[in-house]
């Protein structure tokens, strides 16, 4: 298909093949990622929760009781002891050490909203005990009494996944928070690193799928413009046009469209090319032909006769038996010229009664022989007119002469058949 040939179709099944798979690529891949990581996000969420309860109950087991702050102001320094029943905690970091090596998890004891113990360390190293939690935490987690989980919890300048679950004394009193976190910068690599290769093989599938869509696509375009050059090149007249083979073995729509090409073609070429009544080749289609065998048998050096053959006293046979009839004996004369040329060259109807034979290869002499054969199964022929039986004859003017014109050739051949029937007719004149 030609550039400038290009149609609507073209563009438009290009765009169909293609666009669609890039579509529901972009919306998998949205809602791929979107999925994984809530669902990635969610287990971190049970695992953060899971040990945050693990870190409660062992901090009941081992200090029962409630807590309880004991303060005492010194001069420009608040001091203060957190206790767990009859323990003081305040210094109790080794649980929470623990804790952080057994999961890898930063874990903090509010009283309130202030850090009491903590694994969380400043740039220092020194442990951000005393700092204050945010006041919206404070308010999710303390005021509504509810675990609370956030994917981008500011702890010490650094964001968390973090889990809050309020501490509650006996009494069912909120009297502080614990956190138990990750950092969100060790979590996110370890998510990207199981998308990656997911997001991947859809990436690569989605590549192949435009690949086979958008090759079948331009297949396709491509039959269908290789059957548009067969109708246009057909509309313009030439009837031998070709469509190739690997279209018509396809064995689906694009090879029955092709075999009704070819059929049409045909249809068209014997309507153009053939005589109607007798189906033979018409004059026009005749003259092109024998203009060809006059060519080539110049070239080869081989040797071609032509014919001229007229029905004898075929105006009578009309008169007598009427047209329709007359037409029967000229289909039937017509099937006996068909039959002798063929293999040999061919017959035309040349107009009215009178055909022309092309013996191509023949010399004088083979075709003298053939006619005679021919002569003799006419003249035997019997044609059944209405219950009537009747036999008609022909007159032959032959022309061979390799070194004469076409068009003198031809002349030559009807003067001989004038002269065939000046001499009585039934006779072949050479
Ligand atoms: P000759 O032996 O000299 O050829 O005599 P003829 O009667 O065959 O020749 P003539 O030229 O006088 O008549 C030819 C006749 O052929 C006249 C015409 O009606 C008839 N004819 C021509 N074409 C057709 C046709 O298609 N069908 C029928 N039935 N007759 C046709
Ligand atoms: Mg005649
Ligand atoms: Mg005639």
């Amino acid at each position: 298909m030609s550039k400038t040939n290009k149609g609507k179709i073209y563009y438009s099944m290009q765009a169909i093949s293609v666009l669609p798979i890039i579509l529901f690529g972009i919306l998998v891949f949205i809602s791929g990622t979107y999925s994984f990581t809530k669902a990635m996000t969610e287990e971190v969420f049970d695992h953060l929760d899971t040990s945050a309860h693990l870190c409660i109950s062992q901090i009941n087991s081992i200090y029962p009781g409630d807590y309880t702050l004991r303060s005492a102001s010194l001069e420009e320094e608040k001091v203060y002891s957190l206790y767990k029943g009859e323990q003081d905690i305040t210094n109790a970091y080794g649980l929470a050490d623990h804790f952080k090596e057994d999961t890898g998890m930063d874990v903090t004891i509010f009283y309130e909203n202030t850090r009491i113990i903590t694994t969380v360390c400043d740039r220092e190293g020194n442990r951000i005990i005393g700092t204050a939690a945010p006041e919206q935490i404070v308010a999710d987690v303390m005021k509504q009494n509810q675990a609370q989980f956030y994917d981008n919890a500011h702890v010490n300048g650094e964001l968390y996944f973090a889990c809050y679950h309020p501490l509650t004394n006996a009494d069912g009193t909120v009297v502080g928070m614990i956190f138990v976190g990750k950092p969100v910068s060790s979590i996110k690599p370890i998510i990207n690193r199981s998308l990656t290769p997911m997001l991947l093989v859809g990436l690569i599938s989605l590549i192949i799928a435009i690949i086979i869509s958008y090759s079948y696509a331009k297949k396709i375009l491509s039959i269908l413009g290789r059957i548009k050059v067969f109708f246009q090149k057909t509309s313009t007249g030439n009837l031998n046009v070709k469509i190739s083979t690997d279209i018509l073995n396809r064995n689906d729509e694009f090879s029955e469209i092709a075999t009704a090409a070819l059929s049409m073609q045909r249809s068209l070429r014997s309507m153009v090319e053939l005589d109607g009544l007798t189906n033979l080749l018409n004059r026009r289609t005749g003259e092109q032909k024998l203009k060809n065998t006059y060519l080539s048998s110049d070239d080869s050096q081989m040797p071609f006769c032509i014919v001229m053959a007229d029905i004898d006293y075929f105006k009578s046979v009309n008169d007598t038996y009427g047209h329709h009839n007359g037409d029967v004996i000229l289909q039937n004369v017509a099937g006996l010229l068909k039959k002798h040329t063929a293999h040999r060259g061919y017959a035309v109807r040349w107009g009215g009664e009178e055909f022309l034979l092309v013996f191509e290869n023949h010399t004088l002499s083979e075709t003298l022989a053939c006619l005679e054969q021919l002569q003799e199964e006419l003249r035997g022929f019997v044609h059944n007119v209405e219950g009537t039986e009747l036999s008609v004859t022909m007159t032959f003017g032959v022309a061979c002469d390799a070194n004469l014109e076409l068009d003198k050739l031809l002349e030559l051949a009807d003067d001989n058949l004038y002269k065939g029937k000046e001499s009585g007719r039934n006779c072949i004149v050479s």
